[in-house]
């Protein structure tokens, strides 16, 4: 297993109280596989990125339990220079804002090339040829041309293809993409969608998607984890998923998305918001919002229950929800 994530948890200290923003999440990624990770804001997909990535260890943020397993080695058991090198290595991020994230006063060139340079030693020549090179693999149009223009000087899309390159410049087994094509339009987001798809197919690289997308991550993904209020709520296979949720937030998200084959029909929209997370409601979190929900719901928190081979629903009547009616 390239990745494994075991029984984590984060925490938020605030001047209002502790938000456990991520509470016993357990994941797994493998080689050439594509796991997307689903959710509204504030469910805690993100800091389980950062947590990942290590870029969570600076107050008020604290991972307070579990394992981060990379290629087998336990990154939270490493010292910090050690886990720094493991993950340069091996994992790269990818941002929604490639403005923000990209230096606005350097050429594309130069900091495609910086990456080849000072991980790979390489000479400023070489190093960007290999620029031009990554530029042309995400497909920007005279590569040879555009290296030397800066940021600002390309379509959104374009940008996010130069972040894709610059988080592949070191041949990583993992990406993390959090909301990598949120800030494009729609079809802008589906080309950057499916060239990170096939670069992910080629290259053999673990891909963690996150998303509050639904739409965008159907033909990509193998795997969804749905997240809500920092828990994993439903697993599973991308497929099983979409023919029938068990668990009904993830039929509330399926059904708020827009489909061709429902179209002329209204759209549902879960009611509410999701919890506060200092103060998450006991019994299923879900509980406020759920048009399932029963007496149990309010206090009795449900377990992930295995609901078939790969797949798990922490809902108390996944079966119900499984086989049933529409709400
Ligand atoms: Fe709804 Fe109850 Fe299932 Fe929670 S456990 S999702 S409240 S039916
Ligand atoms: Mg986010």
């Amino acid at each position: 297993m390239l990745l494994d994530v075991r029984d984590l948890h984060v925490e938020f200290r605030t001047r209002d109280g502790v938000a456990h923003a991520v509470n016993g999440v357990n994941f797994a990624v493998d080689a050439g596989e594509t796991l997307a990770v689903l959710g509204e804001s504030g469910s805690g997909k993100s800091v389980t990125a950062q947590a990942v990535m290590g870029i969570l260890d600076v107050p008020p943020g604290r991972i307070t339990a579990g394992r981060i397993l990379f290629r087998g080695q336990d990154l939270l058991k490493l010292r910090e220079q050690e886990r720094r090198r493991v993950r340069g290595a091996g994992i790269a991020m990818i941002f929604q804002d490639a403005l923000s994230a990209l230096n606005p006063v350097l050429s594309v060139g130069d900091q495609l090339g910086e990456m080849f340079v000072v991980h790979r030693g390489m000479s400023r020549k070489d190093a960007r040829a290999r620029a031009v090179d990554l530029m042309d693999r995400v497909r920007i149009p005279a590569a040879a041309q555009r290296v030397r223009d800066y940021p600002h000087q390309f379509s959104g899309g374009m940008r996010q293809r130069i972040m894709i390159a610059m988080a592949l410049s070191l041949e990583p087994a993992l990406i993390i993409a959090d909301e990598p094509t949120t800030a494009l339009d729609v079809t802008v987001q589906a080309q950057v969608m499916e060239l990170l798809a096939e670069l992910q197919r080629e290259y053999r690289m673990g891909l963690i998607l996150i998303t509050h997308d639904l739409g965008v991550v159907a033909d990509v993904a193998d795997r969804i984890a749905v997240m809500y209020a920092g828990k994993i709520v439903e697993s599973a296979p991308v497929r099983d998923l979409y023919k029938a949720p068990a668990h009904p937030y993830t039929r509330g998200l399926l059904d708020s998305v827009p489909r061709l084959d429902r179209k002329g029909q209204e759209l549902y929209a879960i009611k509410g918001l999701p919890p506060n997370l200092m103060r998450v409601p006991p019994g299923c979190s879900f509980h406020p919002r759920c048009p399932m929900a029963q007496d149990v719901c309010r206090t009795d928190e449900p377990p992930l229950y295995p609901v078939s081979d790969g797949r798990g629903s922490a809902c108390h009547f996944w079966r119900e929800c499984l086989h049933g009616p529409d709400h």
